[in-house]
């Protein structure tokens, strides 16, 4: 509670312009942890020119000195790693067995994948007109702005972060506002690295102001956003009026089909990992399990008995699987939804009553599985962000697939089955950005990321990523000074 957590603009660890700070509280227990600066719009301001300030001369840099920055700073996170597990298992409730194995070591890895990848970036050159060369360069975008959610605070921060710095962008980044403590950190960091005043910027502070003002300051080139669809198409709508490029990985419903013939215990283990780590809080995490007939009792029964074995409690212990969700908000709304779907006439399976005990006091949702016999339940549609999840029971694989392409969301699904050629046809049917055989979540820095329909257009992670930050000019050099060998006689003047 004492650490003094500042923003991060222009080489300056400072407070808000206003002097405002807000709260950050802990999900297990509500009790505050920190106080973070509470940004306006003339803190945006400021970041902006910072960071406009600082693009010509970051621009310029050789990629190889770019690089040597990137692992300055995986070297420090590594250092510091220790210390930020702690901060964020208790400012979003992600379980300490995750936060240490997954989240923080994730960091810096990242910066170190992302400063290798960086310098193999390529154009293309053409082939065409003999008396030219044709080609294209990459250019940096200039000033990006990065807005990033509470889920996996500092995961979703360094992914963007680190392929906007190696592709010669300047920054303005806003992390969420319930969890922001480790992203301040890094901001530390990145001056303690020596990433030269102004290419990098963090402020803190509510979306709907300092988010928005991120959005439709002039001196932004380009926002990379994730977060919840509704948020998506309001960004998109604020980037409208300019024309902006907004690279967005927005919701999921995420489905799983599991076929007569899948391996039982794996499809299950797959389920029950995929549906609660995290507390379901992943934009992967299937949530709609479509179950072929033959198969459907046992998974049933295996399903309820291995969730039952998730043990949900304080996120600091190393035993615990399942911590609170993010903040209060989280539970009132996943209960809404589970009344909904109650009254909608979906059994319950599994869980659907609210913790008792210490578990009360906090952001906790207990596992949930419901029966379903109607995919447009909103259980089905709707993004819950929680460990409650529906299950269906289906004909054959081609029923599932219609099944989950019939939502609005398309971020990524899976189908489990032995028979390899019948489940790889299966996968050339799902409109989703990662289609899984056998497996569920999987997600590493070498593979992209991303979705279609209202899960976002973009790609992160993997070489695709630098397309992100980097915009192609096509360039001709004509090697005869007469421009007619390539015009022939169209004009003649
Ligand atoms: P939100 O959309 O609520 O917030 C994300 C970020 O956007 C936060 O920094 C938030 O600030 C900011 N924001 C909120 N309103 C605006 C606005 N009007 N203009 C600009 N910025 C704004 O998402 P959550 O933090 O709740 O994260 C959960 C969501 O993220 C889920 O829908 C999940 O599926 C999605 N997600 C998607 C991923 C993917 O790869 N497709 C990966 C991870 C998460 P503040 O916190 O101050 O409100």
């Amino acid at each position: 509670m004492s650490y003094d957590y500042r923003i991060l603009i222009g080489g300056e660890l400072t407070k808000a312009a206003s002097s405002e700070t807000m709260e950050v509280t802990n999900p297990a227990n509500g009790e505050v942890i920190a106080r973070v600066p509470k940004c306006g719009t003339e803190d945006v301001d400021r970041a902006v020119a910072a960071a406009e300030a600082a693009r010509e001369g970051w621009r310029a840099t050789y990629v190889g000195e770019r690089a040597e920055l990137l692992f300055k700073v995986a070297e420090i996170l590594r250092a510091h790693q220790n210390e930020l597990i702690p901060i964020e298992t208790a400012q979003y409730g992600g379980p300490i067995s995750k936060t240490s194995r997954f989240d923080i070591p994730f960091a810096h890895k990242e910066f170190e994948y992302i400063a290798g990848l960086g310098r193999g970036l390529t154009g293309l050159t053409i082939s065409g007109d003999p008396n030219a060369r044709m080609m294209t360069v990459r250019e940096p975008h200039g000033v990006v702005g990065l807005i990033t959610p509470w889920n996996f605070p500092l995961v979703t921060a360094v992914s963007k972060l680190a392929p906007a710095l190696i592709t010669g962008n300047t920054v303005v980044l806003k992390p969420a506002s319930c969890a922001p403590l480790t992203v301040l950190r890094l901001g530390e960091y990145i001056k303690e690295a020596g990433i030269p005043d102004g290419v990098v910027n963090i402020i803190t502070g509510p979306g709907n102001t300092v988010g928005e003002a991120i959005v439709t300051h002039p001196g932004v080139a380009k926002i990379n956003f994730t977060g919840d669809s509704h948020v998506g198409k309001r960004i998109y709508e604020l980037a409208a009026s300019r024309v902006m490029p907004v690279a967005s990985e927005l919701g999921g419903k995420n489905a799983m089909i599991v076929l007569d013939d899948a391996d039982l215990d794996g499809a299950v283990q797959g389920a029950v990992h995929g549906a609660f780590f995290n507390s379901g809080q992943n934009c992967g995490s299937p949530s709609r399990f479509y179950v072929q007939e033959g198969i459907y009792d046992a998974f049933v029964e295996r399903f309820i008995r291995s969730a039952s074995k998730v043990t949900v409690g304080d996120p600091m212990d190393p035993a615990t699987m399942m911590g609170p969700l993010a903040y209060m908000d989280c539970r009132v709304t996943a209960e809404r939804f589970i009344e909904n779907a109650k009254a909608a006439g979906a059994a319950v399976l599994l869980g659907g009553e609210p913790p008792r005990g210490e578990l009360a006091k906090g952001a906790y949702v207990l596992p949930t599985l419901f029966e379903v016999h109607d995919n447009k339940m909103e259980l089905m549609q709707e993004e819950i962000f929680a460990p409650v999840v529906g299950i269906m029971k289906i004909r054959s694989g081609e029923e599932g697939a219609a099944l989950t392409n019939d939502c609005r969301y398309g971020l990524c699904a899976s189908v489990w089955t032995q028979d390899y050629l019948k489940g790889m046809k299966l996968l050339d049917k799902l409109d989703v950005g990662t289609a899984w055989l056998n497996q569920h979540l999987a997600i590493v820095s070498e593979t992209p990321w991303g979705g279609r329909k209202e899960s976002g257009w973009t790609k992160e992670n993997s070489v695709l990523v630098l397309d992100e930050y980097t915009w192609q000019k096509h360039v001709w050099i004509h090697m005869e000074s007469d421009p007619k060998t390539f015009w022939k006689d169209m004009i003649s003047l």
